[in-house]
């Protein structure tokens, strides 16, 4: 045992449970996914608990699909589904399993009930089990079924099974107490007539498996010792446990804890489905989605996402999180482990005059301050360069100590420039930039000890390489993307500046061929990565999180104060 996780109530439990060895000193999770739509973020959460604690008390956590509703269910989900939570780090080692595999076992154990007296098969349609269900405050109506005799039951559940019967004509119900305080306790569905084809036993069913009778018994085949779940099936949990009761098996437990929620995001995978198939966005994986494919695709890395997870509490109530802290932890994972490159997004001719011509000097740059291990590179440094629009201002604001007419500001690795002129367009727009540079200050110091106060990357014309860079805003405008003005649904919420394709941007050379998926910092801009989008000799950058921006905050207060 080597207890290392971030305390909190589950683990307490764990820890307590193998103090008195409740379960002869085993630990066993699983996370268990219905395969109906990609995994998101707050899927993560749940996949950082289960795996963490197994991995930290050396048990095991199981990959299940709970895939009992054939209808919306697709391979494509479970093959996505796997993926994504191998590179969240998530190892199920041998034990891929799937409620699927278990039909036969929940059919027999279904007919045990029956012929216990437990279950029974009941004739009203959806709507009237509805109606008799009651209400919080009013009991249930028993259905006129809940009495018909075993054999009659048993019967009829073998006719529904081998597809006598349309769809929704008939249900097999558990026989608890139509007065229960607890709705999920007044005759619960167990079983449904679906003629649908399955991802996995294709006809052999036509009846489907309710969630409620599934889950318990395939934790409890499993071997699970903590079955770890969201808030909302805590209403749930008297039926886990009356099911593992009566039929008088090994008997898990169930333990519920808040689902993530962030500011500015929908977890949902209705939500999200309906946001791919309107076209809002690009697909699961479009790198502004909250899946785990699309932060994958932005840039994300698994190792930022668990720290998240790690930072977040485990509790017994809902709140939200601020998606800044997910992008803190991102930022904080790539300053570490990305090298540092150049890039100018919205570039700026600048002619250096007193530049000999023809000449490149190779400047040496370094990869990464923070990981001198990383070590250096070398830029082409020549006549023509390219820097930020944002870096120059014809009439500079107070505070704006970038280049300006008459201003001498740093280049990084390279020398000291002051501008000298501007060339514009018919517009009056400010096209070219040009500047002198002082041969003494190569590398950056200028030998009289005169300051500047404004170092600014560039990139070298004549090698830069051209890329389309996409920048990516929250997808949706309110922190609460659910709150709706009467008539509308959360898709008037989104963003629409929440991507913005930049095309013609300058690399530096060293970025040509750079590999799809890897990931650096564009020095004063931000983290990228490589989008698949990308051919040979043509880069596509996805921006994966912006670096804090100063000057835009002193814009912003500025605004504020007039
Ligand atoms: P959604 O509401 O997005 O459709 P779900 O709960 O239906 O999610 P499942 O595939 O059933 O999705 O979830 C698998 C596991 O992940 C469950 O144990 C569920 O409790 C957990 N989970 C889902 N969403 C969250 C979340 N936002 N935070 C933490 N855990 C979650
Ligand atoms: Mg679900």
């Amino acid at each position: 045992m080597n207890p290392t996780g971030p305390s909190n109530f589950v683990r307490d439990i764990v820890i307590e449970d193998l103090k008195t060895n409740k379960y002869g000193g085993r630990v066993h999770t699983r996370f268990p996914p219905e395969p109906n739509g990609y995994l998101h973020i707050g899927h993560a959460k749940s996949i950082n608990l289960n795996f963490g604690l197994a991995a930290e008390f050396g048990g095991k956590c199981n990959l299940r699909f709970d895939d009992t509703n054939p209808c919306k269910e697709e391979t494509e989900y479970v093959d996505s589904i796997i993926k994504d939570v191998r590179w969240l780090g998530g190892d199920w080692e041998d034990r891929l399993f799937y409620a699927s595999d278990y039909f036969d076992q929940l059919h027999a154990w279904a007919v045990q009930l029956i012929k216990a007296g437990n279950a029974y098969v009941c004739d009203l349609t959806a709507d009237q089990i509805r109606e008799y269900r009651g209400t919080l405050t009013e009991p249930g109506k028993e259905s006129p079924w809940r009495y018909r005799p075993v054999e009659e039951s048993l019967d009829l559940f073998e006719r529904m099974r081998t597809g006598e019967f349309p769809d929704g004509s008939r249900t097999l119900r558990a026989k608890i107490d139509m007065a229960s305080k607890n709705l999920n306790m007044r005759d619960p569905v167990m079983y449904r007539i679906l003629h649908a084809d399955h991802h996995r036993t294709g006809d052999k069913w036509r009846i489907y498996p309710m969630y409620d009778f599934t889950h318990g018994q395939c934790d409890s085949i499993e071997g699970v010792t903590h079955s770890i779940c969201t808030l909302e099936f805590e209403d749930h949990r008297p039926l886990y446990d009356w099911y593992l009761e009566q039929l008088g098996i090994y008997h898990p437990q169930q333990i519920e804890f808040d689902r993530l929620n962030l500011t500015y995001t929908l977890l949902s995978k209705r939500k999200l489905l309906t946001l791919v198939e309107n076209g809002h966005v690009r697909g699961w994986d479009d790198p502004r989605m909250p899946t785990i494919s699309g932060i994958r695709r932005r840039g994300y890395t698994p190792e930022a996402v668990r720290n998240f997870c790690n930072s977040l509490g485990v509790s017994k109530t809902n709140g939200t999180n601020e998606l800044a802290m997910l992008e803190h932890f991102v930022r904080e994972d790539l300053n570490k482990r990305t090298p540092r490159v150049m890039a100018v997004l919205r570039p700026l001719r600048v002619v250096i005059d007193n530049y000999p011509a023809d000449q490149v000097e190779e400047m040496e740059a370094v990869n990464n301050p923070e990981d001198a291990g990383m070590g250096t590179r070398k830029v082409p440094f020549s006549r023509v360069l390219y820097i930020e629009q944002d870096d120059f201002r014809e009439s500079p604001p107070k505070q704006f100590y970038r280049l300006s007419p008459g201003r001498e500001v740093r280049l990084r690795y390279g020398y000291f420039i002051a501008c000298t002129s501007v060339v514009k367009d018919e517009k009056g727009e400010v096209v070219e930039v040009h500047c002198t540079y002082d041969p003494a200050t190569r590398g950056g110091n200028a030998p009289d000890g005169r300051k500047v106060k404004s170092t600014i990357h560039w990139v070298s014309a004549a090698q830069a390489v051209d890329a389309e860079v996409r920048l990516y805003d929250n997808l949706f405008t309110l922190e609460d993307p659910n709150q709706t003005s009467d008539g509308q649904d959360f898709t008037s919420n989104l963003n629409p500046r929440s991507l913005e394709v930049l095309t013609g941007c300058k690399l530096e050379p060293s970025l040509l061929d750079a590999a799809e998926g890897s990931r650096y910092q564009f020095e004063r801009l931000g983290y990228f990565c490589v989008d698949p989008d990308a051919t040979p000799g043509q880069p596509v950058f996805n921006r994966t999180v912006a670096l804090r921006d100063t000057w835009a905050r002193i814009e912003k207060a500025q605004r504020g104060g007039q």
